[in-house]
């Protein structure tokens, strides 16, 4: 789309002139767009262009509901940065919802570089030896090692090594030429990117046939078709789901006895049954994923807080009162959790500054923590005033909602920030019995609700439920929390990883829950207002392996560590205090499983 004039999407979306702020920006018309420019659209208020010379150039709007220091501040990480993009827009008098800033490459975030490039060149890949850039020609002329090299690098000086890596004798290359960057060179964020896109890459091809579009994936040795291709392909996880879409995908790749397929062997899977990540890259699921992606990476924590001064953390233990939550052979997850919640408590109180606020609180108090052996938590109330019984779980996650919202409010009363406040809830799973690991759910945005409430005596009769009867989302709330959110769970994957703890093994950071042909975010993360929030499915009750983890308190202990360090990293990292980690005990041998399941409403 050459020549095309960025303000076009404000226009489209019928944004009137409402003035958000002082200060700030002119229209971009004047701002050196030309014929020859390729422009990207990533969203309503975000887009991307490439112009003469192979200049990068950002433009975005506010976000429904974003002020203008909250709009300041997702692209610029130093205040210089701030007053250079000002003077970039010169001449502007007022921060308009239909007008669009524009951003050089250079003085964005490291956020909003990756997003850049993945928008400009979506056939760029990664490997474990580095970035693969395809030279796209976006402007007509191919652009240039040296552009390459800034881009990736930071610095185009480094089009040297890049040109040596590649064995190139020339400056200039050619469109559909592939350029390698090695992962050495490569900026902090393209070189994690690159680690990502590595360990998801797979091989598979597409084909059609009478019943559709489908893949091919050839079993590698000692693959099995449940985990290698149902739970990793197509994102399912509980028994009923697993098995049933294992049975169809056999028949439909003429397998008869999925016990023992032979290595190479190609299995078909429908398109409309991967997860979106392993669709062809035309594929509109796949599309529109990657988006919704790439607009939630704008969003990442940069608060600070030394020894966690000054961050609330709501902290969740799952189920409780009547409520047992899964139970597998007699190990009963809400008593497990609750142990788990008091081992992070007592951390953090020894350890930090934070300030700890549990949903949840037995009549009886945490133990000292030192017996393999955890009290049921039958007594469990949900702290709201007065305090909930768990008679109803579906009440329950309701008022520990309200709870997490009301504590933010407060906190926010006393002056402190939502970029201050963090919110938990601790759970172990009951899936396929062939999956285990830490899971960390967040919230996808594209299935949280702009309102929700909940009326009636019972909700009523609570302050917490008083303050604020209905909860309400902006977009740029939306967004904003699956961006932080993913980020807090990628520390929490991150410590988990440091610390030898068992992950799932192929995407232990899920938008939503995928079950019985549904997708859906867990209640007590969709109608929750703290932007930082995460479930934590610690691993699974119906393995062997990870239940017998779970009965010892040496890895309770462990996984209370790597939750406590993540929060620490969340915030900057430790601020002279460290939480160390004790070398884990062998898991115990095999046992038997009975599958159990559990509704997480
Ligand atoms: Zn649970």
């Amino acid at each position: 789309m050459p020549g095309e004039q960025v303000s076009e999407a404000g226009r489209r979306s019928g944004a009137g002139a409402l003035a958000l702020a002082v200060l700030v920006f002119l229209p971009s018309s004047a701002a050196g767009e030309f014929r020859g420019d390729k422009k990207v659209v990533v969203s309503p208020e975000l887009q991307v262009s490439i112009g003469e010379g192979d200049e990068i150039t950002l433009s975005a709007r506010p976000l429904p509901g974003e002020g203008l220091d909250a709009f300041v501040k997702r692209f610029t990480e130093d205040p210089r940065t701030k007053s250079e993009i000002l003077s970039r827009n010169e001449g502007v008098k007022l921060l308009r919802n239909d007008v669009f800033v524009r951003v050089p490459y250079r003085l964005l975030s490291e956020n909003y570089r990756r997003i850049a490039i993945e928008s400009l060149f979506p056939r760029d890949t990664a490997d474990a030896q580095g970035w693969v850039h395809r030279v796209a020609a976006l402007t007509g002329k191919p652009e240039s090692l040296w552009r390459i090299a800034e881009w990736f690098t930071g610095d185009g000086v480094n089009y040297r090594d890049v040109r040596a890596a590649n064995g190139l004798e020339s400056l200039a290359t050619e469109r559909g030429q592939i350029v390698r960057i090695p992962l050495k060179l490569l900026t902090a964020t393209f070189r994690d990117e690159a680690g990502a896109a590595a360990a998801a890459t797979l091989p598979l091809e597409f084909g059609r046939d009478e019943k559709g579009r489908f893949a091919l994936y050839r079993l590698q040795r000692g693959e099995a078709l449940y985990t290698a291709v149902v739970v990793r392909l197509t994102g399912r996880l509980h028994a009923e789901d697993v098995n049933a879409k294992a049975a169809e995908i056999a028949e439909r790749s003429g397998i008869s006895d999925v016990r023992s397929i032979p290595v190479g062997y190609a299995v078909k899977i429908p398109v409309t049954d991967l997860s979106p990540e392993f669709r062809p890259p035309d594929d509109p699921a796949r599309i529109e994923e990657e988006k919704g992606r790439l607009e939630a990476t704008q969003f990442v924590n940069r608060v600070r807080a030394v020894n966690l001064a000054g961050v609330t953390f709501v902290l969740d233990a799952g189920h409780g009162g009547r409520d047992t939550g899964a139970r597998v052979e007699g190990v009963e997850e809400a008593r497990h959790v609750y142990d788990l919640a008091c081992r992070v408590e007592r951390l953090l109180r020894a350890h930090t500054r934070a300030a700890v606020v549990p949903t949840v609180r037995r009549l009886t108090g945490c133990s000292d923590g030192r017996s393999d052996v955890v009290s049921d938590s039958r007594s469990a109330r949900v702290m709201t005033n007065p305090p909930y019984d768990l008679d109803d779980p579906v009440a329950g996650v309701n008022f520990r909602w309200y709870l997490a919202n009301s504590v933010l409010r407060r906190a926010e009363e006393r002056g402190g920030s939502e970029d201050r406040t963090v919110f938990v809830s601790l759970h172990a799973d009951s899936l396929h019995p062939a999956v285990r690991g830490l899971m960390v759910y967040i919230p996808g945005e594209k299935y949280l609700k702009s309102s929700f409430g909940k009326s009636g005596e019972l909700y009523s009769a609570r302050r917490e439920v008083r303050e604020e009867p209905r909860v309400s989302f902006s977009r740029r709330d939306r967004i904003k929390a699956e961006g932080v959110s993913r980020h807090l769970a990628e520390k929490i994957v991150g410590a988990f990883r440091a610390l030898g703890l068992p992950l799932h093994a192929f995407q232990p950071i899920r938008r939503n829950v995928i079950r019985g042909g549904r997708e859906w975010v867990p209640a007590i993360l969709r109608y929750n207002r703290i932007p930082a929030r995460v479930l934590i499915e610690v691993c699974n009750l119906n393995n062997p392996d990870d239940r017998k983890l779970l009965i010892s308190r040496s890895y309770r202990e462990k996984v209370a560590q790597a939750i406590v360090s993540a929060l620490v990293e969340f915030y900057g990292g430790p601020g002279g205090q460290t939480v160390t980690a004790r070398k884990a005990s062998a898991p115990p041998a095999d046992a038997s499983s009975q599958p159990d399941t559990e509704a997480e409403n």
